[in-house]
């Protein structure tokens, strides 16, 4: 590990407080070093994680990857160390409000990885830690340099796959069966990185035949650690498996690592259950207002649940088939646009593309859509919209996940994967001149946001009935959008519940059928990825509840001058920091 160049801060600047004039120099001097001190941070960070520079689009350490050892392990723990004790010469309070941010994210960065590697570690119980083909993918899809330099760097690059699996394998330890068969599954459905989609880029490359039969020999080599590691895991012997559950106090650091939230885990458990009972509520009341129009036949239930349900139920039969789902959602997005501008909600850069694609395989066994962004240094990559696809499913399973993504909640899923939700959070997030917010994005506030925009699209009239002239959201709309906020909701519920609660897969279920009203294959799904990851389903929640609070309690104090597009664009050209410094920061101005 090369050794930070420690950062001096002259006597000056800490012994001349005396009057506001100093001061003035005594801050911009600290802005000065403390930038100076963030440059030189990242190209740090950098070459510490080879790995992820490139997933952000810093391609210098394209050609490098990391053996997963204790000696990288130490490496960063040296990183964090030398960095926290650089932080300490700084004054935080004479920083300017931007650096103050920037300052709290890179401290919590450090003290977080050391949290991850001395007390979480997930190197022994989580093989699925352990996949280089993502990495490589993005080498052969993404454009930021020629295919022959790109194509260069894969190949020195797989010089270490072997070397990499081998080292995996003395690392793990006990690890989950839950984990084990994600690591399975995500390694085997990666391989096609070797095979079929290097062949094709060969093809198209420029390199000669001696090259191309090197690379391809050591594509086999990859293929082979690959199987390799996979079969291992498969025949692994493994009498006292790790539960997947995490266990209340690494639960409540997880959370506070990871969600940066002014809510204890605790806290936000409870206001979801609160929330939870006040959507019932709500879904109860269209429910007894629509029930003639679709089931006129028969009386309303007793039950507030049951009704619910069985209108959701008739309303859900209305939704695309399954081989127009990618171009239902590639004919919404220009619709989404027109409605934002039509409403002057915020501005949208039309030089920026969002392409809808098949997810890549690789990204497989987690979510059903999601957004792969260009980062900080590709600002002219594309901006994908990955959706799942139904291969391999049988037809009960397809007609369940379309009746989830119905007509309704489809729309909102557009409003919340792309515009405006996290499409357009990305787009502002990369213009934010702060590069520490763009690579410590918070999770938080990044899906906060989309699932805030799903409301605030509502409320100001998306999803009207056309043969209406209300201009207002349909009462339908409605019943879905709280059905869809009921499982951000959930999710909390869900995550804590099983993680810190020990709430078993039969109660996780009931509760996601029956007060979620989701489908089965829907809830299976969701008990699949409560199982392999942990607090990022409360970042939803969390994040909305801050900013759904906010924006009311700046309307209150603002009244008639409170501008909505003007909000949008100042929460937003924050980066995607933790809601609760942007709202220090909005708060001030
Ligand atoms: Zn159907
Ligand atoms: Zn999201």
């Amino acid at each position: 590990m090369r050794k930070l160049l420690f950062v001096f801060v002259t006597a000056l600047v800490i012994s001349s407080c005396g009057n506001e004039e100093n001061k003035k120099t005594a801050s911009v001097n600290q802005d000065a070093t403390f930038n100076a001190y963030k440059e030189r941070f990242v190209l740090h960070l950098w070459k510490q994680y080879p790995g992820w520079a490139s997933s952000l689009g810093f391609r210098n350490y394209d050609s490098i990857l990391v053996i997963p050892n204790q000696d990288a392990r130490n490496g960063e723990l040296a990183f964090c160390k030398a960095n926290l004790d650089s932080l300490k010469s700084f004054d935080l309070n004479s920083l300017s409000d931007n650096n103050k941010t920037d300052y709290h994210l890179i401290e919590g960065q450090l003290k977080s990885t050391q949290w991850y590697i001395n007390e979480y570690q997930s190197f022994e119980w989580n093989p699925s830690d352990y996949n280089v083909c993502g990495g490589f993918a993005e080498m052969l899809a993404n454009h930021y340099d020629s295919l022959d330099v790109r194509l260069r760097n894969f190949y020195l690059r797989m010089k270490n796959v072997k070397a990499y699996y081998e080292t995996a394998k003395q690392q793990i330890k006990n690890p989950t069966i839950e984990h084990t068969q994600l690591a399975i599954d995500q390694n085997i459905g990666g391989l096609s990185t070797f095979n079929e989609d290097l062949k094709e880029a060969l093809n198209k490359s420029h390199l000669d035949a001696k090259q191309k039969e090197q690379m391809l020999a050591r594509a086999v080599e990859a293929t082979s650690a690959i199987n390799d590691y996979a079969n291992w895991l498969k025949e692994l012997k493994n009498v006292t498996p790790r539960s997947f559950r995490l266990g209340k106090a690494l639960y409540a650091k997880k959370f506070e690592h990871d969600i940066q939230s002014s809510y204890t885990a605790d806290e936000i458990y409870k206001k979801a259950l609160e929330h939870k009972a006040d959507l019932h509520t709500k879904m109860f009341d269209i429910t007894k207002e629509l029930w003639s129009k679709y089931i006129p036949s028969m009386k309303i239930p007793e039950d507030k649940l049951v009704a619910i349900k069985q209108l959701i139920d008739v309303i859900s039969v209305k939704h695309v088939q399954a081989d127009s789902f990618q171009t239902e959602i590639e004919h919404q997005i220009p619709k989404l646009v027109n409605f934002i501008k039509e409403k002057n909600l915020i501005y949208i850069d039309p030089s920026k593309p969002l392409v809808v694609r098949k997810e890549p395989a690789y990204m497989a066994g987690v979510a059903g859509a999601s957004i792969s962004s260009p980062g900080p240094y590709d600002k002219n990559g594309n901006t994908y919209y990955n959706v799942g696809s139904f291969a391999g499913w049988d037809k009960a399973r397809i007609e369940s996940y379309l009746r989830e993504y119905n007509y309704y909640i489809l729309q909102i899923l557009n409003i919340h994967e792309a515009i405006p939700g996290h499409y357009t959070q990305l787009v502002y997030s990369n213009q934010s001149p702060s590069i520490i917010k763009a690579i410590f994005g918070n999770g938080a506030m990044v899906e906060g946001w989309a699932v805030y925009t799903e409301r605030m699209m509502l409320e100001n009239g998306y999803g009207n009935d056309p043969s209406t002239s209300s201009g207002q959201a349909s009462k339908e709309m409605w019943l879905m959008y709280y059905k869809w906020n009921l499982r951000s909701t959930c999710n909390t519920i869900l995550d804590y519940g099983v993680h810190a609660n020990n709430l078993s897969k039969e109660d996780a279920i009931h509760l996601l059928v029956n007060e979620a009203f989701q489908q089965t294959a829907e809830a299976e799904g969701k008990w699949k990825r409560l199982s392999v990851t942990q607090v990022q389903l409360c970042s939803y929640f969390t994040g909305f509840k801050e900013i759904y609070d906010f924006r009311e309690e700046l309307k209150k104090r603002q009244g008639a001058s409170f501008n909505l597009k003007q909000f949008h664009e100042n929460f937003l050209s924050y980066g995607s920091a933790p809601v609760k410094y942007i709202k220090e920061l909005m708060a001030r101005k």
